[in-house]
C-alpha cells in the first residue's frame, strides 16, 4: 500500500459507516479500494449486517407493536359481547326470581310481577345496551341484539295468553 492508498484507505474507513448517505461516486471510490483491501471490505459487510439487524428489530418491534393492541381489541370486543350477554340474563333472572319470591309459579300474579318487572328493569337496560352495542360494536350486533331484546319482550308480553 503506497501513500496515496493509505490515504484512500483512511477515507474509506471514516466513511463506510454513511456509506448509504454517500454520493455515488463516493461510493465507487469506496467499492473499488474494497476489492484490495480486506479491512475496509470486512468493515462495509459488517455495516450491511448491523444495517439489517437494526431493520429487523424494528420491524419485529412495530408489528409487536401493531398487533398486541388488536389482540387486545379482539379480546375485548368478545369480552364486551359476553358482558351484553350476561347482564340480559342477570336481569332477566333477578325480575323471575323477583316474581316468583311472593308467588307461585304460572300465578297469574307472579306473571303480572314479571311483566311489570320487565317493563320497568329490562326494557331500560335492553336500550341501555342497545345504545352501547350501537356505540362500541359494529352494527352486526345491533342487530342481533335488537332481535333477541324484541323476541325476549314479546314473549314476556304474550305470557298471559299462555296462562
Ligand atoms: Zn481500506
Amino acid at each position: 500500500m503506497n501513500e496515496y492508498e493509505k490515504k484512500i484507505h483512511k477515507l474509506c474507513k471514516e466513511l463506510i459507516p454513511v456509506f448509504d448517505d454517500l454520493d455515488t461516486e463516493t461510493q465507487e471510490i469506496i467499492n473499488e479500494h474494497i476489492h484490495c483491501c480486506p479491512e475496509c471490505d470486512n468493515m462495509l459487510d459488517k455495516r450491511d449486517f448491523f444495517n439489517t439487524t437494526i431493520e429487523n428489530t424494528e420491524n419485529n418491534e412495530s408489528e409487536d407493536i401493531d398487533i398486541k393492541p388488536l389482540k387486545k381489541l379482539v379480546h375485548i370486543n368478545i369480552g364486551i359481547r359476553l358482558l351484553l350477554f350476561l347482564m340480559r340474563i342477570l336481569v332477566l333472572f333477578v325480575i323471575s326470581f323477583d316474581s316468583l319470591r311472593f308467588h307461585d309459579f304460572g300465578d297469574a300474579l307472579a306473571i303480572q310481577t314479571f311483566q311489570f318487572g320487565a317493563f320497568l328493569f329490562y326494557l331500560p337496560t335492553a336500550i341501555f345496551l342497545l345504545v352501547f352495542t350501537w356505540t362500541f360494536l359494529n352494527k352486526k350486533w345491533i342487530i342481533y341484539s335488537l332481535i333477541v331484546d324484541l323476541v325476549i319482550l314479546l314473549a314476556i308480553w304474550q305470557l298471559p295468553l299462555l296462562h
